[in-house]
């Protein structure tokens, strides 16, 4: 089928909305229609370099739609679901995954190469004949996109796709760093830079430029005053389970999703969006497609 994408093809130039060829889904996979997409900060990294990419890369990672399409195998999804993207798979199989470390699960090994788990195979092509690879394996800056099962969570379709796209990948990653690789509870102080007390623990959930190597530690403090540092990657999430989770704080008013959707923007404002998000103007720009 046809559809159209935002292609970044060399970093340091805009992203290009193009029509491009989508194949069927295949074993194990989803065709999806996009309904929203967060202009997340990760695909900017690649975009000004930071971060190397195989290309030409359709971005997005954070984003709702509708299953339109299943592959052979499927029994996660059916068409008419309402999905969130898990911006890492979960396939629940594997022995991260069974050992309740979702976010870690073992089939997003191959993440940075944008190409389907079952086969390392691309279902996205330019109109030159070129493949395209996925951001994250999901490449939701697209009006459809074929991913893994293991890269879609059904949920309530009652959430607006704005608002819910952003559990994908921001929400999760901010809410688990907190909650379960910080460990913080209702009456603790937190600061939301490295700045730790006796007993802190500091999570390093980002990472820029991504070859830091920093900081040089006086490891005696670590050690007199028993303070932490742990890594963390999406929140320490288990994404299956925490996604209808945060949508359902979202649902009972205790998290409020709406406040961080700052702005929306059609696929052809892409390069706005990023741009504004450069300028302060939004916190999180979406794409509502
Ligand atoms: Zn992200
Ligand atoms: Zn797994």
């Amino acid at each position: 089928m046809r559809t159209q994408a935002a292609v970044l093809y060399q970093a340091g130039t805009d992203w290009k909305v193009e029509e491009i060829e989508l194949d069927p889904p295949g074993a194990g996979e989803v065709l999806v229609r996009v309904a929203a997409a967060g202009l997340c900060h990760s695909e900017e990294h690649h975009r000004v370099g930071d971060i190397p990419f195989a290309g030409p890369m359709i971005g997005g990672h954070e984003g709702a739609g509708y299953v339109e399409a299943v592959g052979p195998g499927v029994s996660l999804a059916q068409p008419g679901d309402y999905i969130v993207f898990s911006s890492i798979p979960n396939c629940g199989r594997c022995p991260s995954c069974v050992r309740g470390r979702q976010n870690l699960c073992d089939v997003a090994a191959g993440i940075m190469t944008g190409r389907q788990i079952s086969d390392g195979g691309s279902r996205h092509r330019n109109l030159a004949g070129a493949d395209l690879t996925i951001t994250c394996l999901v490449g939701c800056y697209a009006r459809h996109t074929v991913v893994n099962e293991a890269s879609v969570i059904v949920v309530d379709p009652s959430f607006r796709p704005e608002a819910a796209c952003l559990t994908g990948c921001g929400v999760a990653t901010g809410w688990g760093s907190s909650v379960y690789a910080g460990g913080v509870r209702p009456g603790d102080a937190v600061a939301v830079l490295a700045l730790a007390a006796k007993r802190g623990r500091i999570v390093v959930t980002n990472i820029y430029p991504m070859t830091d190597t920093r900081p040089r530690l006086a490891l005696s403090g670590l050690a007199q005053w028993e303070k932490q540092i742990v890594g963390c990657i999406f929140g320490s999430v288990n994404s299956r389970a925490d996604v209808p989770m945060l949508l359902d704080l979202y649902k009972h008013g205790q998290l409020d999703l709406d406040a961080m959707v700052t702005r929306t923007y059609p696929l052809e404002g892409i390069n706005q969006g990023y741009q504004d998000m450069h300028d302060g103007k939004n916190i999180r720009g979406v794409l509502v497609m």
